[in-house]
């Protein structure tokens, strides 16, 4: 089984996956995750993806969708996929299709994450990441047991290079203008399904048991 999750940044993408792993078992591949890696790495593509990532931009779609491709290459995995934060554009949409042609898989389910633009940036103001595992906690809703370390490698948590106010504002506007396209592209497939992730984890978890039992 292969599902994309769509979502605003600060949706909560990222704790749909985590739940999603848990009831399903499949292999979480973020493109935000390999761009952040890359960045640390200091790879040519790091170099060059930081500079979109930082104005809150996309990075070009032939660099991520080779990006992708190489990775799932790398990965090849049977049981399937989370694509959390790819495709964002049309584009991605259609190299996406063609890239699991070559593993003779087809995606099965879009979860479109949705909350309020309000809730967004309440919880990205709140959101801490450790830069080694890359776990991600909210100060007040998820805080680490003890304050700024990592809960699992008692990393240094920090707020992500592109969390400050004005880089989340040119975010949503990417969202609005590239992504939200994508609703319809999916929805005309009869593959697109709505996730409201305003609740606790306890709700979502029970939105999405239903979602996948339907
Ligand atoms: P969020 O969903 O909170 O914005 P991500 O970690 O998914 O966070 O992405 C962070 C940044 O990485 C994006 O703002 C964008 O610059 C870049 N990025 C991630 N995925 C893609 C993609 N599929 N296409 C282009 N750029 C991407
Ligand atoms: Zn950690």
């Amino acid at each position: 089984m292969n599902l994309i999750l769509l979502g605003a940044p600060g949706a909560g993408k990222g704790t749909v996956s985590a739940q999603l792993i848990s009831l399903l078992g499949l292999t979480h591949v973020s493109t935000g995750d390999l761009f952040r890696q890359s960045i640390a790495e200091g790879t040519p593509l790091g170099i060059e993806a930081k500079h979109y990532i930082e104005a809150g931009c996309l990075v070009p779609d032939t660099l991520t969708a080779n990006m992708l491709q190489e990775h799932l290459r790398s990965l090849s995995s049977s049981s399937g996929y989370i694509f959390d934060g790819f495709p964002r554009t049309i584009p991605q949409a259609e190299a996406l299709d063609r890239i699991l042609a070559e593993f003779n898989m087809d995606i099965d389910l879009v979860l479109l994450v949705e909350v309020d633009y309000e809730l967004i940036c309440e919880r990205i103001s709140q959101r801490r990441v450790c830069p080694l595992c890359g776990a991600s906690y909210h100060l007040t809703l998820n805080a680490p047991a003890r304050p700024g370390l990592c809960d699992h490698c008692a990393g240094e948590l920090q707020r992500r290079a592109d969390d400050s106010r004005e880089t989340v504002m040119a975010r949503l506007k990417t969202f609005e203008e590239n992504t939200k396209p994508l609703i319809q592209f999916y929805e005309a497939r009869g593959l697109l399904r709505r996730i409201d992730n305003s609740g606790p984890p306890e709700a979502l978890r029970e939105i999405l048991r239903k979602v996948l039992s339907t």
